[in-house]
């Protein structure tokens, strides 16, 4: 396959909504957070060196990654987050290409939330999609879906790049401020897009 889009957007903005549209419509779908859920679950491959560097403190008695407990960490404390991401960031870049290889649609789309923050995927993807939101929307989109509270999702997007920066970056841009139909309009679209720069080459 030649086509791959990386799909990215601040925190609630949007992104799994989006990439569940895609996939209803035939793209091949791959999910960094899946991935990193997968990888900090009970025996996942990422959860021996958690528990070396950060201590059975943040492991749960069933032997995955307490989520709870690390969030509170690494949004106070910059360098525990940089720490946990270099657990984390090679072990999903290696499964995504893995499954990337596998990928047989026209086109794939990778969902990175720090796309544009951590960079390694350059090279496997052509074009950057992001998915915009008004950041009041986000926040209560973010705090509703995850149950954090309002300090810790300002916490989570003062660690993400601006959304004045994002956008200049975008290739495309998805705008999710109205409701989930304008969303998935505007996913359709993409996919014809998408469709016709495939079949280009
Ligand atoms: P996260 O960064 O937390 O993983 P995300 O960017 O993947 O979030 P979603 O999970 O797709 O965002 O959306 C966040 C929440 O907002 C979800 O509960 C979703 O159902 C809802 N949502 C998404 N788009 C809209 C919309 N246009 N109108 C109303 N609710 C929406």
């Amino acid at each position: 396959m030649s086509l791959i889009i990386g799909l990215t957007g601040g925190i609630g903005s949007g992104k799994t909504t989006a990439a569940k549209f895609f996939a209803l419509l035939g793209a091949d779908v791959v999910d960094t957070d899946a991935i990193a859920h997968e990888l900090t679950q009970p025996q996942g491959a990422a959860i021996p060196a958690i528990r070396k560097i950060f201590t059975g403190k943040f492991i749960t008695a069933e032997g995955a990654l307490d989520r709870k407990e690390m969030r509170t960490l690494v949004f106070s404390d910059d360098g525990w987050r940089r720490e946990l991401e270099a657990i984390l960031h090679p072990l999903i870049r290696i499964e995504v290409a893995r499954r990337a290889a596998l990928f047989s649609a026209p086109y794939g789309i990778v969902v990175v939330p720090l796309l544009l923050e951590t960079g390694g995927y350059r090279e496997m993807i052509q074009r950057i999609l992001v998915v915009d939101c008004n950041e009041h929307e986000q926040i209560a989109r973010a705090m509703a879906r995850t149950g954090m509270d309002e300090q810790t999702v300002h916490a989570i997007m003062a660690s993400q790049l601006s959304r004045q920066e994002r956008l200049r970056r975008a290739d495309d841009v998805i705008a999710n401020d109205a409701d989930v139909l304008h969303l998935r309009q505007q996913v359709d679209a993409l996919h014809k897009k998408y469709l016709a720069l495939a079949s280009k080459g």
